[in-house]
């Protein structure tokens, strides 16, 4: 058999392939206008080669951002040099309808583009090919990606009982705070707090009624707190607050509203009411605390004062007297 072929037969073959193969062909004058439109272009605009053919790219497509597209190809055409651009860059050059099916979730085709030079006899650029790449698949997974994982980060600083900052997260947050108040000098207060005789709730009511218990405070502690107040849980029913621009005397405030609040309410579980308090541990942050874990100390003292002057109550560290001032 002979394999050889005639160079007419190898120039119709290529021409079919450039017919069929999945990629957008199209080639452009040195007026932007279009002189090759393959069948990739044709299936997804619409527009058959005919109404396309010397006609101006910047005409039949409107949206293609027209100083952008000159800024890349005029390079092309006067240095003889390939220009690329990612989806990253311009999701698309022109805006096609994604039909496929798995990658359903976009709904356009996200496109990388080639321009490369197209050299004339004379050895001049009088051309530009564009290539057109369908690249919806590797975008829509990027996506996906990007999405999966700030879920896993929100799900890894989240503590599952109550939807609060967990205990490391929260911690790093009393980290940045500590260093953040420290460099501006502004106030900045750490809340304690910690459920009055929660045994006895686990006890007399359940697990189940002491995590309904935790659930409640919790929701709360969200109304109480304001925006950019910094909540956390801290262990299984102590809490922790980060008050930022806000002196002892304004969080005591803040703490005494939560106090009162939750004293006054009670959560009902398989029909039972229970009723319980908080006890809490107000702390400024001053010179004399230098890391963020003796912050949590100066707070956590303040904290075991108002159990020891009786629960329910809050209390306000005091380095000066040592024994921490009571409000309740
Ligand atoms: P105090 O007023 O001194 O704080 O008394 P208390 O009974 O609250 O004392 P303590 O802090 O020692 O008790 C905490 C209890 O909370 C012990 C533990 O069994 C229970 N606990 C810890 N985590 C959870 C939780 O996630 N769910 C439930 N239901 N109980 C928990
Ligand atoms: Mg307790
Ligand atoms: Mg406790």
């Amino acid at each position: 058999m002979d394999s050889k072929t005639t160079s007419l037969e190898e120039f119709h073959w290529l021409m079919d392939m450039i017919q069929t193969i999945d990629v957008g062909l199209v080639v452009i004058d040195r007026k932007y206008n279009v002189s090759v439109w393959n069948s990739f272009m044709q299936n997804h605009s619409g527009k058959p080669p005919h109404d396309v053919i010397g006609r101006n790219l910047f005409k039949l497509f409107s949206d293609i951002p027209e100083d952008w597209f000159r800024r890349k190809a005029e390079s092309v055409f006067l240095l003889n040099n390939r220009a690329f651009t990612t989806w990253e860059q311009r999701p698309y050059l022109i805006k096609f309808k994604n039909y496929r099916p798995i990658t359903g979730t976009a709904e356009f085709m996200y496109q990388n583009m080639t321009l490369i030079p197209l050299v004339s006899t004379d050895g001049a650029v009088n051309h530009v090919g564009v290539i057109i790449y369908d690249v919806t698949d590797m975008a829509v997974s990027k996506d996906q990606l990007e999405n999966a994982n700030s879920q896993l980060e929100t799900l890894s600083r989240t503590d599952r009982l109550t939807e609060l900052n967990n205990r490391g997260f929260w911690e790093e947050c009393l980290i940045s705070e500590f260093r953040r108040s420290k460099r501006t000098k502004q106030p900045s207060t750490l809340v304690m707090f910690d459920i009055d005789h929660f045994k006895k709730v686990n006890d007399s009511y359940g697990h189940q009624a002491g995590d309904e218990v935790i659930r409640n405070t919790a929701a709360i502690l969200k109304q109480c707190a304001r925006e950019t107040d910094i909540a956390g849980r801290y262990g299984g029913e102590e809490f922790g607050v980060i008050l930022i621009d806000t002196s002892a005397s304004n969080a005591l405030l803040f703490a005494e509203r939560l106090r009162k609040t939750i004293e006054a309410q009670t959560v009902t579980h398989e029909g039972r009411d229970i009723a319980y308090t908080v006890s809490l541990g107000v702390a400024e942050l001053t010179d004399d605390i230098k890391n963020h874990k003796q912050w949590i100390e100066c707070s956590d003292q303040a904290l075991y004062e108002a159990k020891h002057g009786g629960r329910n109550q809050a209390a306000t560290y005091s380095a000066a007297k040592k024994a921490p001032q009571q409000a309740g």
